[in-house]
């Protein structure tokens, strides 16, 4: 992959911005990195890789991504090699490229080759590696993204494309455990429609009903099915594992449901679930059966899985306007993230090939 014969080109930025940042005290998302990685779509072709210093974008007021929302994106992460700083481990990042092109087909956009996604990441990375921060719990935050940029009013898919990549230094996420609440009313998508692919849309349809839930107190949604408003799906932009009595259930995604997005985060946890001996079970997973096993004592704990929280234990789970406490004990969570964050961070051996290295 090193030596990849692409050719992207090089632009730097004639001063870094890297020494205005407090890497002890780091808003998410508010602060770039010095270079970004940007190709452009155009004759059915991907061309004029490069990059270039981190900046604006100047966009026509008819762009057609603004108007009718052909716009996907990524999110993965970078860290420091614990054993080793001067390497950066980045954590599955072909699994995101793959999916990347998912979502694309989705919403008619056209794919972008893997090769050039890894190329790009690869030089964005070696150009900022000062950004990926050493501080314990922080990690460089990778976005890839891609939308249309025709100049165009009329309603059909857009025949240029913009795919770039920015990366953010991020600090840790949420810190306690969260107060999670089963949404009855609104659905982020419905069978048939866009869940299984991280399109834009699906978070601006989401942001009402998060909002109207952060002000009767919680944290986050536990999303439930359009249809019947029965069973789980997942929660905000992560995943959701139910550990009952010591067998850890999930609802499952594409191919079995279409609402739901398949995270690589769990698609890891699964994996060291079962390694750690563990029964999984990807099956659709219903309110009652949740409730049901809170009351009875056999739920242990439960928690959200995303890249950006990796592991999050839930506090409460509420339904019908009732809080239902968790298990306040519960320490399955904590090892778990433990074990993933040290093998992102090379802490722990990496068998399987997950850690890609810059
Ligand atoms: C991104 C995302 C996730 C988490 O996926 P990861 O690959 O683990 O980061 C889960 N749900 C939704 C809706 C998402 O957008």
């Amino acid at each position: 992959m090193k030596d990849l014969a692409l050719d992207i080109r090089v632009e730097k930025a004639q001063q870094s911005r890297i020494n205005e940042v407090d890497f002890n005290n780091i808003t998410f998302g508010k602060t770039m990195s010095d270079h970004m990685f940007v190709a452009d779509y155009r004759d059915g072709k991907w061309q004029d890789l490069r990059i270039v210093p981190y900046n604006s974008f100047s966009l026509s007021p008819a762009t057609s991504s603004l108007h009718y929302g052909q716009s996907i994106f990524e999110g993965l992460k970078a860290f420091r090699n614990v054993q080793n700083p001067e390497e950066v481990l980045v954590f599955r990042p072909q699994e995101n490229a793959k999916r990347l092109n998912v979502s694309a087909e989705r919403i008619c956009m056209p794919s972008i080759p893997e090769e050039i996604v890894m190329a790009g990441l690869h030089k964005l990375l070696e150009i900022d590696k000062d950004w990926v921060p050493s501080t314990p719990d922080s990690s460089l935050y990778i976005r890839p993204f891609m939308f249309a940029t025709d100049e165009f009013l009329g309603m059909r898919p857009s025949e240029t494309y913009t795919f770039a990549i920015i990366t953010a230094p991020a600090g840790a996420y949420y810190s306690k455990a969260l107060n999670v609440k089963v949404e009855k009313e609104f659905s982020r998508t419905a069978p048939g429609g866009t869940g299984f692919a991280k399109v834009a849309g699906n978070y601006a349809a989401s942001l009402l009903p998060a909002k109207l839930a952060a002000q009767q107190g919680y944290d986050q949604l536990l999303w439930t099915d359009a249809k019947e408003h029965k069973y789980i799906e997942e929660s905000g932009t992560m995943n959701v594992m139910f550990d009952i009595d010591g067998t850890f259930v999930t609802a499952p995604t594409i191919p079995v449901e279409d609402t739901i997005l398949r995270s690589i985060t769990r698609l890891t946890v699964i994996e060291l679930i079962e390694d750690m001996g563990h029964k999984v079970e990807e099956r659709h997973i219903s309110v009652d059966e949740v409730i049901e096993s809170i009351k009875n004592g056999k739920m242990r704990g439960a928690f959200g899985i995303g890249t950006a929280v990796t592991i999050a234990p839930f506090a409460k789970i509420a339904n019908d306007g009732i809080d239902y406490e968790l298990p306040a004990d519960y320490t399955f969570s904590t090892e778990l993230k433990a074990k993933f964050q040290g093998i992102q961070k090379g802490e722990i051996e990496d068998t399987k090939g997950w850690t890609y290295k810059i």
